[in-house]
């Protein structure tokens, strides 16, 4: 059977069901997948490091495994069958479409896919009822389905959402009074492995800081890092899960979607974890429901999502945005945004970042900038620990720059400085002012936001959700000038300057 480097799981998937003494597990490594791109080296790191610990377990449990290094994935494939005439090949339906279809191609054959919780056929029959693709529906269903957190028919805690009491900004710390503390990460040093993954760093052109001890590549490590979140992070989850302070990095989020995205940990089991803790007492119910609703709700439905919707969705472009990449994205020293300099230096040093930059920093920036959205898709693809195709598909053209014309999300997630300023610690120590739209001082993020809508007001006067928007840009009296100072703040971000 064929095993994908996403697939790493003894429980789920074709493993589940396979026999050390009868089944010959295939591991691929596809050199033109390694070095089609530029991955951050801590991407590259953490597959080829967690693929290699997985295979050694695999051997260990008496298992027969070929690991095949070849030009592609597809010629790695037929190598192993034509070493191996009449072996019928099987393997775990993709979570990528491309891969999905090349190995049907080969006459692989293809198990379900059971490293999700939502059967692709459920989640078509869901969609099948709505004209517009809700996430919180979706969300409901799958509670009441999966039956969790819920009393008799009815959410317990009497809410579906309890997104009003979360979203609360980074919290003050007072003078006299001792500062808030954050959870603290865990570090995983590194073994014999995990060493001679880094050393191989050396043979592809990988960007951003070598590994440093932020991700596990084992199970075991998987494992840690969930029992890490439920037992110092989940009470506190719901509250701070969109605050972005500057004095922590984790904030209380799980930091387990990479080992989820390659089957170190599956869904199940997280949701599990978090619910006995809540159990226990000491987590309230706006943590337990808000962190559910990630892991059943959002992940499930991005899944379902990516598989609905045609293959050319990734292609889409509604607002017809052309720019290419802005220099900021490569280098965080490229910018005086302090916002942005401080999350792209985040993802320079791990690869990762939280929710709510990925949406309101990164995306806003390329959506409010015009950034094409394929080049910045490519760009959070291999910049990201947990990128996958199926779920940055849908979140970067859906979610992040509204490429689809709403068909995912019915409004884009637009904002200027005055929201990242509320939810974030960051504008008191930048040279912009985020209550400024024009003047060399003001924040660019507040002056694209209102050039943005200006821009696109004919697209989106349709649009009852953006009402509100509208109706604030037709207030403003200095329009000219915010136009023009859009136009200095997009060459000097193309320039590296502002
Ligand atoms: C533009 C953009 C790109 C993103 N790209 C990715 C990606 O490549 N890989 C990825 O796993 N997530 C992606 N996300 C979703 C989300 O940002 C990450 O899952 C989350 O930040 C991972 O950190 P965490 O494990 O601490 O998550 P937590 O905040 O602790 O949430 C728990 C879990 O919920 C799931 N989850 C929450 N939101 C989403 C979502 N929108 N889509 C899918 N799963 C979700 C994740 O599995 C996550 O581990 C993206 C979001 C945006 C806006
Ligand atoms: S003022 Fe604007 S650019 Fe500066 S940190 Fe705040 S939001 Fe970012």
């Amino acid at each position: 059977m064929v095993i994908s480097f996403d697939q790493l799981s003894l429980t789920h998937g074709a493993l589940a069901s396979a026999d050390p003494q009868t089944d010959h597990v295939v591991f691929i490594e596809s050199v033109s997948m390694l070095t089609s791109r530029s991955w951050h080296a801590q991407r590259l790191y953490f597959l080829l490091s967690a693929a290699e610990h997985f295979r050694q377990e695999l051997v260990q449990r008496g298992f027969t495994v070929t690991y095949i290094a070849s030009d592609t994935f597809a010629s790695g494939v037929d190598q192993f069958i034509r070493a191996n005439p009449g072996v019928a090949l099987r393997a775990t339906t993709p979570s990528s479409r491309a891969q999905k279809e090349l190995l049907l191609k080969l006459g692989v054959e293809l198990l379900p896919n059971d490293l999700f919780l939502t059967p692709h056929d459920d989640f078509v029959e869901w969609a099948s009822g709505y004209k517009s693709l809700t996430m919180e529906y979706f969300y409901r269903w799958q509670r009441k389905r999966l039956d969790l957190l819920m009393d008799g028919n009815q959410p317990e805690g009497g809410q579906w959402n309890f997104d009003a009491d979360n979203r609360l900004p980074p919290p003050k710390n007072r003078k006299g009074q001792a500062p808030h503390m954050w959870p603290q990460p865990l570090h995983f040093e590194f073994d014999d492995i995990d060493l001679a993954s880094i050393d191989r760093l050396n043979e592809f052109t990988a960007w951003g800081d070598m590994p440093n001890g932020t991700w596990a590549t084992t199970r075991q490590g998987a494992l840690k890092q969930l029992d890490h979140f439920v037992t110092n992070a989940l009470a506190d989850f719901g509250p701070y899960e969109d605050a972005m302070p500057t004095d922590t990095w984790t904030v209380n989020h799980s930091l387990i979607s990479p080992y989820l995205n390659i089957g170190l940990l599956h869904p199940s089991e997280v949701v599990a974890a978090a619910i006995e803790r809540y159990e226990q007492g000491g987590v309230p119910i706006q943590s337990i429901e808000g962190f559910i609703r990630q892991v059943i709700g959002w992940r499930e439905y991005i899944n379902g999502v990516y598989w609905l919707f045609e293959n050319d969705y990734r292609e889409q472009n509604q607002l017809n945005a052309q720019r290419s990449l802005l220099p900021l994205f490569e280098d965080s020293e490229s910018t005086q945004m302090n916002c942005m300099r401080t999350v792209i230096s985040d993802v320079e040093l791990r690869a990762w970042t939280h929710h709510i930059p990925r949406l309101m920093l990164l995306a806003n920036l390329a959506l409010l900038t015009g950034v094409n959205p394929q080049e910045f898709l490519d760009w959070m693809r291999r910049s990201f620990i947990d990128a996958a195709d199926w779920v940055m598909v849908p979140n970067v053209i859906g979610m992040g720059v509204h490429a689809d014309g709403g068909r995912m999300m019915t409004k884009p997630y637009a904002a200027g400085g005055a929201y990242i300023s509320r939810m974030s610690n960051f504008c008191g120590g930048c040279v912009y002012d985020p209550k400024k739209r024009t003047g060399d001082d003001a924040c660019p993020f507040t002056t694209l936001y209102w050039d943005f809508l200006d821009r696109n007001r004919q697209e989106f006067s349709g649009n009852h959700r953006m009402g509100q928007q509208l109706r604030g840009l037709d207030r403003l009296s200095e329009l000219e000038e915010i136009r023009s100072r859009a136009k200095d703040v997009i060459q000097g971000l193309e320039r590296g300057e502002i």
